[in-house]
């Protein structure tokens, strides 16, 4: 039996319908996006946020430095949007060019503004079990779990890619809805020795097809991360065979990836709320 496809596509639009109720019922949100360079996959997210950003009523600013911003310039920047009110989320794109340290552009946001969940105490508060802004991918494939009701609680989950976006957030999410969790990386010994066993298997790697049809336990749940642009077009990191014995499967595209847009905009409400409710309780609104 062919798996069920997971329709990212229909959720996310769901969730930035419901992320436009909520921006009008603010009366207003502020996203500010930053990218350094001209590196054209960046450019492509960021005009994909940006106009979701749009269409859900949220006031989003487009800053695009050259190539050849200083690192100073960078946190310069990053400090004065951190200060201004009317930005709620704010998010650098990765990667930076290579002349800008990229852990001191993450912690200089604002970690109540960091609406892709990557500041050390955005992420040190998840590995604790208390989440608060979590990036959007690992969010994303949270709710899309849950709307094909995947059972979770004592499922042997596999996640491949353990990176401080993806891998390692997914781990925690999952571990927090009491899966049985296991990391894969690229030392990982026997990989399909792992994979076989999962009731839910994750691939965040960034390599096409790494994960063959027969390393799927059949019936499983297959999310596939994977974004590998090439000139015949855009593949994931599971070969789509696969579908042929996961019960459930993400196509790429039409998976994750509306999906994380569209939790960096419900990031981005989910900050602003937090932040008016933090003024209210000092007096300063
Ligand atoms: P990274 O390059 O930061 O991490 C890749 C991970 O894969 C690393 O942990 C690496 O291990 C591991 N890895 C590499 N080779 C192997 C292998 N042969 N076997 C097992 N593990 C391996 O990538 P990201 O997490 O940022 O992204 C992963 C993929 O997901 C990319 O294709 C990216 O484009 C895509 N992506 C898609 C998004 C979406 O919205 N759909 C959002 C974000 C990313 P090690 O740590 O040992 O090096």
């Amino acid at each position: 039996m062919a798996a069920t496809i997971i329709d990212g596509r229909a959720l996310a639009a769901a969730v930035r319908e419901e992320v436009a109720a909520q921006v009008a019922e603010l009366g207003g949100v502020g996203l500010a996006t930053v990218l350094v360079g001209d590196d054209p996959a960046s450019h492509v997210y960021i005009d994909l946020k940006q106009k979701a950003a749009r269409a859900a009523g949220m006031q989003a600013r487009d800053l695009k430095l050259p190539a050849s911003t200083s690192e100073e310039e960078l946190l310069a920047t990053i400090a004065e949007l951190n200060a201004d009110d009317a930005v709620d989320g704010l998010l650098v794109q990765l990667p930076l060019p290579a002349h800008i340290d990229e852990g001191r552009a993450i912690e200089a946001v604002a970690p109540e503004k960091d609406v892709d969940g990557i500041h050390p105490v955005n992420a040190g508060s998840l590995a604790l079990g208390r989440p608060r802004l979590v990036p959007g991918t690992p969010l994303g494939i949270m709710r899309m779990l849950e709307a094909y009701e995947i059972p979770l609680e004592g499922a042997h989950a596999v996640v491949v890619g353990r990176s401080n976006i993806v891998g390692k957030p997914m781990a925690h999410l999952l571990l927090q809805r009491n899966a049985t969790v296991t990391l894969c990386h690229s030392r990982t010994r026997d990989l399909a020795r792992h994979t076989r066993e999962a009731d839910v298997l994750v691939a965040a790697v960034g390599r096409r097809h790494l994960i063959a049809a027969e390393m799927v336990k059949p019936g499983a749940t297959v999310i596939d991360v994977g974004m590998n642009r090439t000139e015949e077009g855009l593949f994931g990191d599971v070969d789509p065979r696969a579908a042929e014995r996961a019960a459930y499967i993400t196509p790429v595209p039409g998976g994750v990836g509306p999906m994380t847009i569209a939790m960096v905009l419900q990031n981005t409400v989910t900050a602003a709320r937090a932040r008016r409710a933090a003024q209210v309780a000092s007096g300063t609104s």
